[in-house]
């Protein structure tokens, strides 16, 4: 039974169909990937798996369970994280409290431990642990932004573009760590504008085009294909 497993999922903004009727599904262990140009819908499709749209018609199982429609705080509740944009860390608090907050819906005591798991993968936010997450580098907030959704943790991880604006050294640590996350057990679904590196770490990958899927492979299948090279990875 696939973890994740969308059916032709239909998301409008007013006027506007972003999502005609998407449908995919991220099995146990799977890194997937969504390609697509601007403006395809990627964003639109996991801010509707997160709750934060609500989708016209379609469904959404998680775990097997139909989260179709629940608002965001129970689908986090239920497990689906979606770590944002690096920019939208709570920029006045600490790097310490916006970790915290990302263990808001939990109740344990090993809130400590994860915040450890979370300094070894993201040594730099240790280094910044007292600093107000504002006056860290546009690079060290996608690290926070991803290190709170890990603090929730996630059975599956939702990523919007981790490497958008980082420099090529940290785009190869965000990938790498994205590797770690998934081989310590996390499924993850991982929209990018960079296709070729997405394709290099994921096992499936899906392209979006105008609000539907118009082609699903393996990576490899998807990096070899002649029509995704020429338009998604620069010939
Ligand atoms: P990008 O990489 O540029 O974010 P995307 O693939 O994530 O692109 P979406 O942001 O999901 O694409 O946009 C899908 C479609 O929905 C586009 O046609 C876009 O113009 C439209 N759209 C997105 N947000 C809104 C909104 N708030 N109101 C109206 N239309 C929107």
């Amino acid at each position: 039974m696939p973890v994740l497993e969308v059916h032709n999922l239909v998301t409008r903004y007013g006027a506007i169909t972003a999502l005609k009727g998407v449908s995919l599904r991220v099995e146990e262990g799977e890194i997937v990937t969504l390609i697509g140009a601007n403006g395809a819908g990627k964003t639109t499709l996991l801010r509707t798996l997160s709750g934060v749209l609500k989708p016209t018609s379609g469904t959404v199982r998680f775990a097997g369970k139909d989260i179709t429609g629940r608002r965001a705080d129970q689908i986090v509740r239920e497990g689906v994280v979606q770590s944002p944009e690096g920019r939208l860390v709570f920029r006045a608090m600490s790097v310490k409290e916006n970790l915290e907050m990302g263990a808001y819906t939990r109740s344990d005591s090993d809130i400590g431990k994860d915040m450890e798991r979370v300094f070894r993968l993201f040594p730099r936010l240790k280094e910044r642990i007292g600093q107000s997450a504002g006056t860290l580098s546009g690079g060290e907030q996608q690290m926070l932004a991803m290190g709170r959704a890990l603090m929730a943790r996630p059975k599956l991880l939702m990523l919007d573009e981790p490497s958008l604006g980082l420099a090529p050294v940290l785009v190869r640590d965000i990938f790498r760590i994205i590797v770690e996350i998934n081989a310590a057990g996390t499924p993850v679904l991982l929209v990018e504008q960079n296709a070729r590196q997405a394709l290099k770490i994921a096992h499936r990958g899906y392209v979006l085009q105008t609000g539907q899927v118009a082609l699903e492979d393996t990576a490899e299948a998807l990096s070899n294909n002649e029509t995704v090279r020429r338009a998604y990875l620069g010939g």
